[in-house]
């Protein structure tokens, strides 16, 4: 059985985990605290790859949780380490945002936004500045079966104030349709942002447990990992999912508050 105290590093899903859309849940700041006190490491973990660190930093604050840009593991970051592996030196092709952009630069990869014969890979990610221009583009260049194709999330939508917009996964769809092709995703449940984290942070499977309210995301990508997965049912998942599912989390919660309780007794 799994015993939360023994867990030195905490992978968090964010919405539905500590928070549910703008609504932070007020068990949050004090786990968070008392992680922090008992000289535990956690990161936040997002298949999110439109917005910069900088703007998860800003959101969080907006709701009231304190963080610094080295607290987050996002898709971008996983998507260059991935790169770094295995397609160190191609021209790459980044169908994204700017933020996403300026993270593959910052990680000195040759990048571009323009089509070109001399392309060898192409990086799709949640992109929120996407034109017809780009979609063409990466038809055309799919077409060459030596081109890697990579995409950051497969998440078919990403929830706004007013509902869902088409995400990642969608665009991908798209290109299925026009080309036949699916890439590589890079996001959960890819083992990979697990993968990354461990890795940067130093720390081992058996004291590494990844928290979130997605069976087919987050706690996919901790089975795949081979790492400690927690479930809180704060979020999508409803017990009758859970049931369902053939994945089974390490350990199922309420929510995060529980996970306190526990820690603290
Ligand atoms: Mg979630």
């Amino acid at each position: 059985m799994l015993d939360v105290k023994n867990m030195n590093f905490w992978l968090f899903d964010m919405d539905g985990t500590l928070y549910l859309g703008d609504i932070l849940f007020d068990f949050t700041i004090p786990l968070l605290e008392y992680l922090k006190a008992a000289g535990k490491k956690y990161l936040f973990m997002t298949n999110n790859s439109s917005k910069s660190v900088a703007d998860y930093v800003k959101k969080l604050a907006r709701l009231g949780i304190p963080a610094v840009e080295d607290d987050f593991i996002t898709s971008a970051q996983a998507t260059a380490y991935y790169l770094e592996k295995h397609h160190k030196n191609d021209y790459i092709y980044v169908e994204g945002t700017n933020s996403l952009k300026d993270a593959l630069k910052r990680h000195h990869f040759n990048i571009t936004d323009q089509y070109s014969e001399d392309v060898t890979c192409v990086v799709s990610g949640f992109d929120t500045e996407l034109t017809f221009q780009k979609l063409e583009d990466l038809s055309k260049l799919l077409l060459n079966q030596d081109i890697a194709y990579i995409a950051t999330n497969p998440d078919l939508v990403c929830p706004t104030e007013y509902g869902y917009v088409p995400d990642c996964g969608s665009v991908s769809e798209m290109i299925y349709n026009a080309t036949g092709r699916r890439p590589k995703f890079i996001g959960k449940p890819s083992p990979l942002m697990p993968q990354l984290a461990m890795e940067k942070w130093g720390y081992r499977k058996e004291e590494t447990i990844v928290v979130g309210d997605r069976i087919y995301t987050d706690i996919k990508s901790g089975i795949n990992a081979g790492i400690n997965t927690a479930l809180v049912l704060s979020g999508e998942t409803t017990k009758q999912v859970l049931d369902e599912s053939p994945d089974k989390p390490t350990a199922v919660y309420k929510d995060c508050g529980e996970i306190l309780q526990l820690l603290k007794t």
